[in-house]
C-alpha cells in the first residue's frame, strides 16, 4: 500500500496516450491517516508542462469507504459482477493474485526468494517460514549455504519493536540484510483507519478474523512474472536501478518545514 506508485501511475497512463497527469484525479485508498499527511509532502508533488501535479489528489481510509458505503446504502451482494480493470492489474488471467499471501508486507518474501535465486541459484519454494523471536511481530529468517548463515531477513512490526532494532542498528550490532518495517503491530490489517471492531470483539479477534479472510481462497502467482512489470522494465525502464527505474520508483523524503502558522500553534 505504497503512494509511491502515483509517479508511475501518471507517467504510465501519460506515456500510453490516455490522459495528461493533471487531467487524472487520483483517489487511493488506504489503511492509515497517516497516508493523508503523506500525500500533501512536497515530496509527492511535481511539475508537468509547467502545472503542478499532486500525485495523490484525494486519500480515503477503507473505514471511510465503508462509511460511504453505508451512507449511500449499497448491497454489495444485489450488485451484479463486473469484470475486473485490467489498466494495471496485479491479477493474472487465472485470477492469482501477483505477490505473497497475507495482510500486508511481503516485500522480504518477495526479495528474500529473488536473492536466493539470483546470487546463490536456489529456488526456495512456498511461502517462507519466518521465525517467531520475541513475539509475532518480530520473526526472522535465514538462509545457510554451507551451514553458514549468507541472508538474514527480519519482519519488525510496531514502534516497541522498531525501537529495539533501531537501537540495535545505531550500536552496530545489527547482523539482518534486510528488515521490512511497519509502524503497526500486525501491519496494516490493524491500521487505524481500518474498519474497528464491533461490539464484544476484541481487536486481536478482529484482525485474526481478517488475516484468516485475508488467505482465503488467495491464489498467488510469482511477482516477477506480471507481465505487465515485464513489459515496462523492458520497453522503458531498463533493469532494476536504472536512472529511469531510479527516477520514477525511487523517492527521497526530506525532512518537512513547519509552517510559521502551526511553529505558532505551539506559542
Ligand atoms: S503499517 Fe500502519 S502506519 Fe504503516 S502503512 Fe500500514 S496502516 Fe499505515
Amino acid at each position: 500500500m505504497q503512494l509511491l506508485s502515483s509517479t508511475l501511475l501518471s507517467t504510465v497512463t501519460s506515456l500510453l496516450g490516455l490522459y495528461r497527469p493533471y487531467d487524472v484525479y487520483h483517489v487511493t485508498v488506504m489503511p492509515c491517516y497517516d497516508k493523508k499527511l503523506e500525500a500533501v509532502r512536497d515530496d509527492f508533488i511535481f511539475s508537468v508542462d509547467s502545472k503542478e501535479v499532486t500525485e495523490v489528489d484525494s486519500v480515503l481510509t477503507t473505514g471511510e469507504v465503508l462509511e460511504l458505503i453505508q451512507s449511500k446504502s449499497i448491497d454489495f451482494k444485489t450488485l451484479e459482477e463486473s469484470s475486473l480493470d485490467r489498466l494495471l492489474t496485479n491479477v493474472d488471467e487465472e485470477g492469482h493474485l501477483y505477490g505473497v499471501s497475507g495482510g500486508s508486507g511481503g516485500y522480504a518474501e518477495t526479495i528474500f526468494h529473488h536473492a536466493a535465486r539470483a546470487l546463490y541459484n536456489t529456488e526456495i519454494d512456498g511461502p517462507l517460514e519466518f521465525k517467531t523471536l520475541r513475539n509475532s511481530d518480530f520473526r526472522e529468517i535465514t538462509f545457510e549455504v554451507e551451514g553458514k548463515p549468507v541472508l538474514k531477513f527480519a519482519l519488525c512490526y510496531g514502534f516497541r519493536n522498531l525501537q529495539n532494532i533501531v537501537r540495535k542498528i545505531k550500536m552496530g550490532k545489527c547482523e539482518y540484510h534486510f528488515i521490512e518495517v511497519m509502524a503497526c503491530p500486525s501491519g496494516c490489517l490493524n491500521g487505524g483507519g481500518q474498519i474497528k471492531p464491533v461490539q464484544g470483539q476484541s481487536a486481536k479477534e478482529l484482525i485474526q478474523l481478517l488475516e484468516n479472510v485475508y488467505a482465503q481462497d488467495v491464489l498467488v502467482s510469482n511477482p516477477f512474472d506480471n507481465p505487465i512489470v515485464k513489459r515496462l522494465y523492458n520497453e522503458w525502464l531498463g533493469q532494476p536501478g536504472s536512472e529511469n527505474a531510479k527516477r520514477y520508483l525511487h523517492t527521497d523524503y526530506h525532512p518537512v518545514v513547519k509552517s510559521v502558522a502551526s511553529q505558532l500553534q505551539n506559542w
